[in-house]
Protein backbone atom coordinates (compact mmCIF):
# COMPACT_ATOMS: atom_id res chain seq x y z
CA UNK A 1 0.00 0.00 0.00
CA UNK A 2 2.81 2.40 0.32
CA UNK A 3 2.94 3.57 -3.44
CA UNK A 4 3.89 7.33 -3.46
CA UNK A 5 1.12 9.51 -4.72
CA UNK A 6 1.47 12.95 -6.14
CA UNK A 7 -1.46 14.03 -4.09
CA UNK A 8 -3.02 13.89 -0.47
CA UNK A 9 -3.68 10.62 1.76
CA UNK A 10 -7.20 9.14 0.75
CA UNK A 11 -7.39 6.58 3.49
CA UNK A 12 -7.13 7.06 7.73
CA UNK A 13 -3.80 7.24 8.96
CA UNK A 14 -2.12 3.95 10.87
CA UNK A 15 -0.27 4.71 13.75
CA UNK A 16 1.62 2.71 16.67
CA UNK A 17 2.90 3.79 19.78
CA UNK A 18 6.76 3.37 21.07
CA UNK A 19 6.99 3.28 24.96
CA UNK A 20 9.22 2.51 27.31
CA UNK A 21 8.92 0.56 30.61
CA UNK A 22 7.91 2.82 33.35
CA UNK A 23 10.90 3.08 36.66
CA UNK A 24 8.70 3.90 39.59
CA UNK A 25 5.05 4.48 40.71
CA UNK A 26 4.58 7.91 39.10
CA UNK A 27 6.04 6.80 35.90
CA UNK A 28 3.63 3.85 35.79
CA UNK A 29 0.88 5.74 36.48
CA UNK A 30 1.92 8.48 33.83
CA UNK A 31 2.54 5.37 31.41
CA UNK A 32 -0.97 4.10 31.48
CA UNK A 33 -2.31 7.46 31.34
CA UNK A 34 -0.48 7.83 27.87
CA UNK A 35 -1.37 4.49 26.92
CA UNK A 36 -4.99 5.23 27.53
CA UNK A 37 -5.26 8.19 25.90
CA UNK A 38 -3.16 7.59 22.31
CA UNK A 39 -5.36 4.08 22.84
CA UNK A 40 -7.90 5.89 21.50
CA UNK A 41 -6.13 6.28 18.52
CA UNK A 42 -6.66 2.51 17.45
CA UNK A 43 -2.88 1.90 17.35
CA UNK A 44 -1.94 -1.33 15.03
CA UNK A 45 0.40 -1.98 18.18
CA UNK A 46 1.91 -0.48 20.98
CA UNK A 47 5.41 -1.57 21.75
CA UNK A 48 7.49 -1.77 24.69
CA UNK A 49 11.66 -0.76 24.81
CA UNK A 50 14.51 -2.94 26.33
CA UNK A 51 16.17 -0.74 27.82
CA UNK A 52 20.39 -1.10 26.47
CA UNK A 53 21.95 -4.62 27.04
CA UNK A 54 18.72 -5.70 28.31
CA UNK A 55 18.60 -3.41 31.91
CA UNK A 56 14.84 -3.30 31.75
CA UNK A 57 14.32 -6.88 30.82
CA UNK A 58 11.62 -7.53 33.83
CA UNK A 59 9.92 -3.95 33.46
CA UNK A 60 9.20 -4.66 29.72
CA UNK A 61 7.78 -7.98 30.11
CA UNK A 62 5.91 -6.55 32.91
CA UNK A 63 4.63 -3.58 31.22
CA UNK A 64 4.00 -5.79 27.82
CA UNK A 65 2.29 -8.29 29.37
CA UNK A 66 -0.54 -6.11 31.55
CA UNK A 67 -0.78 -4.55 28.09
CA UNK A 68 -1.84 -7.76 26.63
CA UNK A 69 -4.05 -9.05 29.85
CA UNK A 70 -5.75 -5.49 30.83
CA UNK A 71 -6.29 -3.61 27.25
CA UNK A 72 -7.62 -4.39 24.14
CA UNK A 73 -4.05 -3.50 22.50
CA UNK A 74 -1.70 -5.30 20.68
CA UNK A 75 1.44 -5.12 22.59
CA UNK A 76 5.25 -5.81 21.02
CA UNK A 77 8.12 -6.59 22.71
CA UNK A 78 11.33 -4.83 21.84
CA UNK A 79 14.11 -7.56 22.01
CA UNK A 80 17.56 -7.24 21.75
CA UNK A 81 20.81 -9.82 21.68
CA UNK A 82 23.55 -7.71 22.10
CA UNK A 83 25.22 -9.19 25.72
CA UNK A 84 22.80 -12.53 26.05
CA UNK A 85 23.37 -15.97 24.69
CA UNK A 86 20.81 -17.75 22.61
CA UNK A 87 19.34 -20.04 24.80
CA UNK A 88 18.54 -16.83 27.11
CA UNK A 89 17.10 -15.20 24.06
CA UNK A 90 15.13 -17.89 22.99
CA UNK A 91 13.67 -18.93 26.64
CA UNK A 92 12.61 -15.11 26.73
CA UNK A 93 11.11 -15.32 23.43
CA UNK A 94 9.41 -18.74 24.67
CA UNK A 95 8.37 -17.19 27.85
CA UNK A 96 6.24 -14.28 25.58
CA UNK A 97 4.73 -16.80 23.38
CA UNK A 98 3.50 -18.92 26.19
CA UNK A 99 2.07 -15.73 27.88
CA UNK A 100 0.45 -14.66 24.64
CA UNK A 101 2.87 -12.39 23.21
CA UNK A 102 2.56 -12.56 19.58
CA UNK A 103 4.55 -9.38 18.21
CA UNK A 104 8.60 -8.90 18.47
CA UNK A 105 10.59 -5.81 17.70
CA UNK A 106 14.07 -7.45 17.44
CA UNK A 107 17.28 -5.77 17.22
CA UNK A 108 20.74 -5.88 17.60
CA UNK A 109 20.98 -3.32 20.27
CA UNK A 110 24.16 -0.91 21.23
CA UNK A 111 27.36 -2.58 22.31
CA UNK A 112 28.09 -1.21 25.89
CA UNK A 113 29.59 2.43 25.91
CA UNK A 114 32.41 1.39 28.11
CA UNK A 115 33.50 -1.33 25.80
CA UNK A 116 34.84 0.29 22.46
CA UNK A 117 36.07 -3.10 21.06
CA UNK A 118 33.08 -5.12 21.81
CA UNK A 119 32.89 -8.15 20.36
CA UNK A 120 29.54 -9.85 20.18
CA UNK A 121 29.59 -13.55 22.47
CA UNK A 122 29.91 -16.73 21.01
CA UNK A 123 26.77 -18.12 21.87
CA UNK A 124 24.49 -15.31 21.43
CA UNK A 125 23.02 -13.79 17.99
CA UNK A 126 25.43 -11.93 16.84
CA UNK A 127 23.08 -9.30 14.43
CA UNK A 128 19.85 -8.56 14.25
CA UNK A 129 19.07 -11.06 11.00
CA UNK A 130 20.67 -13.85 13.35
CA UNK A 131 17.93 -12.44 16.17
CA UNK A 132 15.33 -12.64 14.04
CA UNK A 133 15.79 -16.30 12.75
CA UNK A 134 16.13 -17.88 16.09
CA UNK A 135 12.91 -16.14 17.06
CA UNK A 136 11.26 -17.34 13.96
CA UNK A 137 12.72 -20.84 14.98
CA UNK A 138 10.95 -20.52 18.74
CA UNK A 139 7.59 -19.14 17.21
CA UNK A 140 5.76 -17.64 14.55
CA UNK A 141 6.29 -13.88 15.83
CA UNK A 142 5.16 -11.52 13.65
CA UNK A 143 8.50 -9.46 13.40
CA UNK A 144 9.42 -5.83 13.39
CA UNK A 145 13.12 -4.43 12.88
CA UNK A 146 14.93 -1.36 12.57
CA UNK A 147 16.22 0.92 9.31
CA UNK A 148 18.29 3.58 9.32
CA UNK A 149 17.29 6.39 6.56
CA UNK A 150 20.27 8.15 6.94
CA UNK A 151 22.46 4.92 7.54
CA UNK A 152 23.64 2.85 11.06
CA UNK A 153 26.85 4.33 12.11
CA UNK A 154 28.68 1.20 12.35
CA UNK A 155 27.52 0.34 8.57
CA UNK A 156 30.45 0.05 5.89
CA UNK A 157 28.04 1.61 3.32
CA UNK A 158 24.54 2.89 2.29
CA UNK A 159 24.42 -0.44 0.75
CA UNK A 160 25.80 -2.33 2.66
CA UNK A 161 22.87 -1.69 5.20
CA UNK A 162 20.24 -2.05 2.91
CA UNK A 163 21.53 -5.34 2.40
CA UNK A 164 21.78 -6.20 6.00
CA UNK A 165 17.97 -4.70 6.13
CA UNK A 166 17.08 -7.31 3.26
CA UNK A 167 18.64 -10.23 5.50
CA UNK A 168 16.39 -9.51 8.26
CA UNK A 169 13.61 -9.37 6.59
CA UNK A 170 14.52 -12.69 4.89
CA UNK A 171 15.33 -13.96 7.39
CA UNK A 172 11.23 -14.01 8.75
CA UNK A 173 10.28 -9.81 9.80
CA UNK A 174 7.49 -8.13 8.32
CA UNK A 175 8.38 -4.88 8.56
CA UNK A 176 10.81 -2.13 9.40
CA UNK A 177 9.81 0.53 11.78
CA UNK A 178 12.52 3.22 10.39
CA UNK A 179 15.58 5.20 13.00
CA UNK A 180 14.04 8.96 13.41
CA UNK A 181 15.18 11.60 11.16
CA UNK A 182 13.54 15.41 10.43
CA UNK A 183 13.91 15.89 6.53
CA UNK A 184 11.22 13.92 4.90
CA UNK A 185 13.18 13.37 2.57
CA UNK A 186 15.64 12.03 4.22
CA UNK A 187 12.96 8.99 4.59
CA UNK A 188 11.74 9.27 1.04
CA UNK A 189 14.72 8.94 -0.85
CA UNK A 190 15.90 5.81 1.80
CA UNK A 191 12.43 4.65 0.67
CA UNK A 192 13.00 5.03 -3.13
CA UNK A 193 16.26 3.40 -2.27
CA UNK A 194 14.66 0.20 -0.37
CA UNK A 195 11.96 -0.54 -3.05
CA UNK A 196 14.75 0.00 -6.41
CA UNK A 197 16.99 -2.91 -4.10
CA UNK A 198 13.44 -5.39 -3.78
CA UNK A 199 12.59 -4.41 -0.33
CA UNK A 200 9.34 -4.76 -0.71
CA UNK A 201 7.73 -5.06 3.45
CA UNK A 202 5.84 -1.86 4.67
CA UNK A 203 9.20 0.74 5.72
CA UNK A 204 7.17 2.78 8.59
CA UNK A 205 8.99 6.15 9.52
CA UNK A 206 9.69 6.86 13.11
CA UNK A 207 8.41 10.19 14.31
CA UNK A 208 10.09 11.98 17.14
CA UNK A 209 8.51 14.75 18.77
CA UNK A 210 10.81 16.81 20.13
CA UNK A 211 10.21 17.07 24.09
CA UNK A 212 13.56 18.13 25.08
CA UNK A 213 15.74 19.55 22.14
CA UNK A 214 18.90 19.31 24.02
CA UNK A 215 18.64 15.58 24.56
CA UNK A 216 17.41 15.24 21.06
CA UNK A 217 20.47 16.64 20.03
CA UNK A 218 22.86 14.37 22.32
CA UNK A 219 20.59 11.57 21.01
CA UNK A 220 20.50 12.32 17.51
CA UNK A 221 24.31 13.01 17.54
CA UNK A 222 24.72 9.42 18.98
CA UNK A 223 22.67 7.72 16.03
CA UNK A 224 23.70 10.17 13.79
CA UNK A 225 20.66 11.33 12.61
CA UNK A 226 21.03 14.52 11.24
CA UNK A 227 19.69 17.86 12.40
CA UNK A 228 18.59 20.47 9.84
CA UNK A 229 19.67 23.64 10.54
CA UNK A 230 16.65 25.25 10.43
CA UNK A 231 15.67 23.22 13.64
CA UNK A 232 17.49 24.94 16.96
CA UNK A 233 16.22 27.99 16.20
CA UNK A 234 12.98 27.52 16.20
CA UNK A 235 13.79 25.98 19.77
CA UNK A 236 16.23 28.67 21.22
CA UNK A 237 15.31 29.77 24.76
CA UNK A 238 12.18 28.13 24.82
CA UNK A 239 13.96 25.36 27.56
CA UNK A 240 11.50 27.05 30.36
CA UNK A 241 8.68 27.51 28.17
CA UNK A 242 6.64 24.60 28.05
CA UNK A 243 3.54 25.94 26.60
CA UNK A 244 5.26 27.85 23.57
CA UNK A 245 7.99 24.69 23.36
CA UNK A 246 5.45 22.27 23.26
CA UNK A 247 2.87 23.35 20.25
CA UNK A 248 6.15 24.38 18.25
CA UNK A 249 7.21 20.45 18.85
CA UNK A 250 3.94 19.66 17.51
CA UNK A 251 3.85 21.38 14.67
CA UNK A 252 7.43 19.93 13.54
CA UNK A 253 6.00 17.48 14.12
CA UNK A 254 2.99 17.48 12.22
CA UNK A 255 4.46 18.68 9.18
CA UNK A 256 6.93 15.95 8.78
CA UNK A 257 3.59 13.37 8.82
CA UNK A 258 2.06 15.98 6.57
CA UNK A 259 4.96 15.95 4.31
CA UNK A 260 5.13 12.08 4.12
CA UNK A 261 1.38 11.29 3.87
CA UNK A 262 1.10 13.73 0.86
CA UNK A 263 3.63 11.49 -0.92
CA UNK A 264 1.73 8.46 0.09
CA UNK A 265 2.49 7.31 3.62
CA UNK A 266 0.26 5.92 5.66
CA UNK A 267 1.46 4.43 8.53
CA UNK A 268 3.54 6.38 11.50
CA UNK A 269 5.14 5.08 14.46
CA UNK A 270 5.68 7.22 17.45
CA UNK A 271 8.55 7.51 19.70
CA UNK A 272 5.96 8.63 22.47
CA UNK A 273 8.98 9.09 25.37
CA UNK A 274 5.41 8.14 27.56
CA UNK A 275 4.41 11.61 26.53
CA UNK A 276 0.39 11.97 25.05
CA UNK A 277 0.14 15.09 24.37
CA UNK A 278 2.44 16.15 21.32
CA UNK A 279 1.87 12.24 19.73
CA UNK A 280 -2.14 13.22 20.31
CA UNK A 281 -1.82 16.41 18.92
CA UNK A 282 0.11 15.07 15.64
CA UNK A 283 -2.54 11.78 15.16
CA UNK A 284 -5.56 14.65 15.45
CA UNK A 285 -4.16 17.13 12.80
CA UNK A 286 -3.58 13.57 10.78
CA UNK A 287 -6.96 12.40 10.86
CA UNK A 288 -8.43 15.69 10.44
CA UNK A 289 -6.48 15.98 7.04
CA UNK A 290 -7.36 12.97 5.91
CA UNK A 291 -11.15 13.81 7.02
CA UNK A 292 -10.72 16.86 4.88
CA UNK A 293 -9.90 15.12 1.60
CA UNK A 294 -12.54 12.30 1.71
CA UNK A 295 -16.21 12.35 0.60
CA UNK A 296 -18.35 14.54 3.23
CA UNK A 297 -19.95 11.46 4.54
CA UNK A 298 -17.07 9.77 5.54
CA UNK A 299 -15.46 12.74 7.12
CA UNK A 300 -17.32 11.99 10.30
CA UNK A 301 -16.05 8.49 10.16
CA UNK A 302 -12.49 9.74 10.07
CA UNK A 303 -12.17 12.23 12.45
CA UNK A 304 -14.39 9.76 15.25
CA UNK A 305 -11.01 8.64 16.84
CA UNK A 306 -9.27 12.10 17.37
CA UNK A 307 -12.39 12.63 19.54
CA UNK A 308 -12.43 9.85 21.75
P1 LIG B 1 21.61 -4.78 13.08
O1 LIG B 1 20.52 -4.83 12.08
O2 LIG B 1 22.20 -6.07 13.54
O3 LIG B 1 22.76 -3.85 12.49
C1 LIG B 1 23.79 -3.32 13.33
C2 LIG B 1 24.95 -2.85 12.46
O4 LIG B 1 25.69 -3.98 12.00
C3 LIG B 1 24.54 -2.08 11.20
O5 LIG B 1 25.52 -1.11 10.97
C4 LIG B 1 24.56 -3.15 10.12
O6 LIG B 1 24.75 -2.58 8.84
C5 LIG B 1 25.74 -4.00 10.58
N1 LIG B 1 25.67 -5.42 10.21
C6 LIG B 1 24.60 -6.22 10.26
N2 LIG B 1 24.94 -7.49 9.91
C7 LIG B 1 26.25 -7.47 9.64
C8 LIG B 1 27.21 -8.47 9.25
N3 LIG B 1 26.84 -9.74 9.05
N4 LIG B 1 28.50 -8.10 9.07
C9 LIG B 1 28.89 -6.80 9.27
N5 LIG B 1 28.04 -5.82 9.65
C10 LIG B 1 26.73 -6.16 9.84
N6 LIG B 1 17.96 -0.35 21.29
C11 LIG B 1 17.75 -0.92 22.51
O7 LIG B 1 18.72 -1.18 23.26
N7 LIG B 1 16.47 -1.20 22.95
C12 LIG B 1 15.38 -0.94 22.20
O8 LIG B 1 14.25 -1.20 22.64
C13 LIG B 1 15.56 -0.35 20.91
N8 LIG B 1 14.51 -0.10 20.10
C14 LIG B 1 14.72 0.42 18.83
C15 LIG B 1 13.61 0.62 17.99
C16 LIG B 1 13.79 1.14 16.71
C17 LIG B 1 12.58 1.33 15.82
C18 LIG B 1 15.11 1.50 16.26
C19 LIG B 1 15.31 2.10 14.91
C20 LIG B 1 16.20 1.30 17.10
C21 LIG B 1 16.03 0.75 18.38
N9 LIG B 1 17.11 0.50 19.23
C22 LIG B 1 16.90 -0.06 20.48
C23 LIG B 1 18.49 0.86 18.83
C24 LIG B 1 19.25 -0.31 18.17
O9 LIG B 1 19.42 -1.35 19.09
C25 LIG B 1 20.59 0.23 17.68
O10 LIG B 1 20.40 1.12 16.62
C26 LIG B 1 21.63 -0.82 17.33
O11 LIG B 1 22.91 -0.17 17.22
C27 LIG B 1 21.41 -1.56 16.00
O12 LIG B 1 20.38 -2.43 16.10
P2 LIG B 1 19.84 -3.17 14.76
O13 LIG B 1 18.79 -4.10 15.22
O14 LIG B 1 19.53 -2.20 13.73
O15 LIG B 1 21.18 -3.99 14.40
Amino acid sequence: SQVRRKHGPATRPRFSFEYFPPASPLAEERFWRTLRALGSFDPDFVSVTYGAGGTTQDRTIHAVERILNETDLKPAAHLTCVGASRAQIDALAEHYWAAGVRRIVALRGDAPKDQPNFKPQADGYAFAADLVAGLRRVADFEISVAAYPEVHPEAKSAEADLDNLKRKLDAGATRAITQFFFDPDDFLRFLDRARAAGITAPIIPGILPIVNFKRTCEIAASCKASIPSWLPGLFEGLEDQADVRDPVAASVAADLCRYLAARGVEEFHFYTLNRADLTSAVCRLLLCDAAMQAEPERRQLLVAGAAQ
